[in-house]
């Protein structure tokens, strides 16, 4: 089933082999079902101040700064950038709306699949546009001892976000690896765009509500529609890359 995916992805950078180490994973919309909060907060804070953005419309956007979306809709709405002041408050107020919401709860069989991963004895690496400053206890109670800490690349890690390399660039770096010794598993289009700049083969796994094509025209390399489809792959899959 993957040996055509893996043989286009070899072949496009001219890498002899896959041989895996590392599974770099996504955390929105992949470890957590976070998104729909994420979506609600971005539709209800901007209508406030006059923007617009549908909830599906957030998901597409999912993994940029909070600056650049505000910006991209200003610009529609207003012909003009947001000043720092409206970027500060539409922000607060997203995220005053966001912690309003329960903690997101893992994604189902999210953490099957860390477990399997981690068993097979390769490193897991985080990859998170978010700079939350609860996220490694939120990570420790819902995936015990699967993460370090050393292993993590966050907001805080990255000059720029995704839909750039440098975040994938610095997981790979972090773990002491080259692209092809990697994988990503992402749910977002711009964090696919990220990750197959970083030359890794990317496994697209469509959470939300978006169409398959929004993720594979970004060059996902595999799609699965599901965590649990992919955790039940999971074996084939290793097979095909280690
Ligand atoms: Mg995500």
């Amino acid at each position: 089933m993957f040996e055509e995916n893996k043989k286009l992805y070899l072949e496009k950078y001219g890498f002899e082999h896959l041989q895996l180490k590392a599974v770099l994973f996504d955390m929105d919309g992949v470890l957590f079902n976070s998104m729909p909060y994420h979506a609600k907060s971005w539709s209800e804070a901007v209508t406030k101040y006059h923007l617009d953005m549908s909830p599906e419309e957030a998901y597409e956007y999912e993994g940029r700064t909070g600056k650049s979306t505000i910006n991209l809709l200003a610009r529609r709405s207003w012909g003009r950038d947001a000043t720092e002041q409206e970027l500060k408050d539409i922000y607060q107020e997203k995220c005053r709306i966001f912690n309003s919401f329960p903690e997101a709860e893992k994604i189902e069989g999210a953490f099957e699949l860390v477990k399997k991963v981690s068993e097979d004895g390769f490193q897991t690496v985080l990859v998170t546009g978010s700079g939350q400053v609860s996220l490694l206890g939120r990570l420790n109670r819902n995936f015990p001892e699967m993460f370090q800490k050393d292993l993590m690349v966050t907001s805080f890690d990255v000059k720029h976000g995704k839909p750039s390399p440098e975040p994938y660039l610095k997981g790979l770096f972090k773990a002491n690896i080259h692209p092809w010794e990697a994988i990503v598993i992402e749910n977002a289009p711009l964090g696919i765009r990220s990750a197959v700049a970083a030359k890794i083969f990317t496994i697209a796994v469509n959470t939300g509500p978006l169409p398959d094509k929004k993720l594979l025209c970004e060059g996902a390399n595999v799609l699965f529609h599901s965590m649990p489809d992919l955790t039940s792959n999971w074996e084939m899959l290793r097979d095909e890359i280690s």
